[in-house]
C-alpha cells in the first residue's frame, strides 16, 4: 500500500495586521484536529487577557537575544518595535509526529521560513481594502494612534510582498476564507510528492495473488 508520508505540513499564514489572520489561524485550528499551532515568543506585553504559554511566550528582551544566540528559532524578526520568534523545537515534534503545523507570523519571518523550507506552504491574506484595513486598525482599540498610524504603513509595504507567496486569500467573509485555506491545505495533502513511492515488488506480489484468487 501507498501510505502519506509521516512528516506534516507546515502552513505559514500571514498578511498585514488586520487582515484578519487571528481569527482565520483560531477557526482553522478549532475545525482541524491534525492541525497544530505555534506559540512565538515576544518581547511586547501581554494585552488585557492574553495568557503567558498560550497566546504567546512573553519573555524580555535579553532572554530573547539569549534564545537568538542558543538557535532555538526557526524564525525571528524584529515587528513594530518588539522581538517576535517561533521556537523551533516544538514545531519540529510537531510535523515529525505526522501534525501539519501553522505558523501566523510577519513577512520578515515568512521569508526566513521560505529560505530554510521549501516544502512549507506559504498563504498571504489580504484584507478587502485598505480602508477597511484601517478602520479595523482603530476599531481594534488595542493601539495608541502612532502605533496604529506604524501597523497601516507597514500593511501597505507589506502587500507589495504577496507575489513571494503561494497562495493568496482575501479576508472579506471569514467563513469564505477559512474555506479557501481550508481548501489549500486539503490540497497540499493531496500532492502527488507527499504520497511515499509504491513499493514496486509488494504491488507486484498483491497484483499477483488478486489474479490467482480470481481464477479460482
Ligand atoms: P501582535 O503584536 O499583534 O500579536 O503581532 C504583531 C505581528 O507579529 C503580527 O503580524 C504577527 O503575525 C507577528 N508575529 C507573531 N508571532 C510571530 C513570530 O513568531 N515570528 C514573526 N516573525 N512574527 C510574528
Amino acid at each position: 500500500m501507498n501510505k502519506k508520508k509521516a512528516r506534516g505540513s507546515l502552513i505559514v499564514l500571514s498578511g498585514p495586521s488586520g487582515a484578519g489572520k487571528g481569527t482565520i489561524h483560531k477557526e482553522l485550528l478549532a475545525q482541524d484536529d491534525n492541525l497544530r499551532m505555534s506559540i512565538s515568543m515576544t518581547t511586547r506585553s501581554p494585552r488585557d487577557g492574553e495568557v503567558d504559554g498560550v497566546d504567546y511566550y512573553f519573555v524580555t528582551e535579553e532572554e530573547f537575544k539569549k534564545e537568538i544566540k542558543k538557535g532555538s528559532f526557526l524564525e525571528y524578526a524584529f515587528v513594530h518595535g518588539n522581538y517576535y520568534g517561533t521556537p523551533k523545537a516544538p514545531v519540529e515534534k510537531d510535523l515529525d509526529a505526522g501534525h501539519d503545523v501553522i505558523l501566523e507570523i510577519d513577512i520578515q519571518g515568512a521569508l526566513q521560513v521560505k529560505e530554510n523550507n521549501e516544502d512549507g506552504i506559504f498563504v498571504f491574506i489580504m484584507p478587502p481594502s485598505m480602508r477597511e484595513l484601517r478602520d479595523r486598525l482603530v476599531k481594534r482599540g488595542t493601539e495608541s494612534k502612532e502605533k496604529i498610524i506604524d501597523r497601516f504603513k507597514t500593511a501597505y509595504k507589506e502587500i507589495n510582498e504577496m507575489s513571494k507567496y503561494n497562495y493568496v486569500v482575501i479576508n472579506d467573509l471569514v467563513e469564505l476564507a477559512v474555506k479557501k485555506v481550508q481548501a489549500i491545505i486539503l490540497a497540499e495533502r493531496c500532492r502527488v510528492d507527499r504520497i511515499e513511492d509504491f513499493d514496486l515488488n509488494n504491488q507486484e506480489e498483491l497484483i499477483h495473488e488478486l489474479l490467482v484468487d480470481f481464477n479460482k
